[in-house]
């Protein structure tokens, strides 16, 4: 029996309250509307922002909801006016829409999109409402578009790239987000050349994500700090805490003229940076954010798949651990213990 055009009922994990174990829960996914497919997804991955959001009480921070941005699954049926996908489909979601269509998606200076401009709503993107539902008919929350701690989800399609099924989806999960940010802001962002020297702060993947986007590049003098989210738990405003300083490590450590600091991750939306005057005006150094390291998703992700097939990029090292979702909460605490890089959950098994 087809399950087009039906609501699904499927087993997810769902966020229930701030910092509060994960439940695994039957949820109800509305059928895709115009411009959005439904996705069966296959493994998802754990992401820092993940977390972040999983802790914070107020917005952004959203309760109850399905977590999970990094994933990879297979497009399960379409809406209405979609025409690049159909069932079956290899995907991987993305949090930063690119709807190939806008100025800023024509344009090469950027990878934001006019059409869908990147906000950290706790709904779909056009019509502001959800396509998840409890067994009590209570609406429940997405995350960055995504939600793929669920074995269905509901993504617009300006989210959404087609990939080479080639690549294992324990391996395609980790383009949907931060490999591809931290290879992004090493090979877009700062613009990488051969013969540089890269100085990795920050203990997070991310940082490390840039060291592999360096190497792959050949290496150079770029700064990528990860913005470790554990560092806002004391309720201080950034900046003013020992937040300060990898972010003034970071600048100071950088070359003088040429240096780049490049700031990746998410971050607390009372959030600051300090800067040293000088170090921008008498020592012309640069500091600069990086979306999704500076990516667009449709043409770059393919490409980041492809390397990986050529065996220029690597991705089997960052998995160190792979688990069932319903040890969804086991996954966290090691993520939150620093035990592991990237922890893949298959969706079925
Ligand atoms: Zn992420
Ligand atoms: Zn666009």
């Amino acid at each position: 029996m087809t399950s087009v055009g039906k609501p699904i009922h499927c087993k997810a994990v769902v966020a229930r309250e701030a910092g509060k174990p994960l439940v695994i829960e039957e949820v109800v996914v509305s059928p895709p509307k115009a411009h959005e497919v439904r996705i069966k997804i296959i493994c998802t991955s754990l992401c820092h922002s993940d977390i972040t959001l999983w802790k914070w009480k107020e917005p952004p921070g959203y309760f109850p909801r399905i977590l999970g941005h990094e994933s990879a699954g297979i497009v399960e049926s379409i809406g209405e006016e979609v025409n690049e996908f159909e069932k079956g489909d290899f995907v991987v979601p993305v949090l930063l829409a690119n709807c190939k269509e806008c100025i800023d998606c024509k344009s090469t200076k950027s990878n934001q999109c006019e059409t869908l401009p990147f906000k950290m709503s706790p709904f779909m993107p056009r019509d502001d409402t959800s396509r998840f539902t409890d067994m009590k008919g209570e609406a429940l929350y997405h995350c960055l578009h995504i939600s793929s701690f669920s074995q269905y989800t509901v993504v617009d399609v300006a989210h959404v790239v087609k990939i080479n099924p080639a690549i294992p989806p324990d391996r395609a999960c980790l383009l949907s987000c931060g490999l591809s940010t931290g290879v992004g802001a090493a090979w877009k962002t700062a613009k990488v050349e051969a013969g540089s020297t890269v100085a990795i702060f920050g203990l997070g993947v991310i940082g490390l994500a840039v060291a592999e986007g360096a190497r792959l590049c050949g290496a150079n003098r770029i700064i990528g700090i990860d913005l470790n989210p554990a560092k806002f738990e004391s309720g201080k405003k950034f900046g003013v805490t020992d937040f300060v300083s990898p972010q003034n490590i970071g600048t100071k450590s950088v070359s003088e003229g040429w240096g780049k600091t490049v700031v990746v991750g998410v971050d607390n939306p009372k959030s600051d940076i300090n800067l040293n005057c000088y170090d921008v005006l008498h020592h012309g150094k640069t500091l600069t954010g990086s979306l999704f390291g500076g990516l667009k998703a449709k043409s770059d992700v393919p490409t980041l798949v492809n390397w990986y097939l050529d065996k220029k990029l690597q991705l089997d090292e960052f998995v160190t651990h792979e688990m069932k979702i319903e040890d969804v909460n086991e996954a966290f605490e090691l993520l939150l213990e620093g035990k592991c890089l990237r922890c893949v959950l298959w969706m079925d098994k």
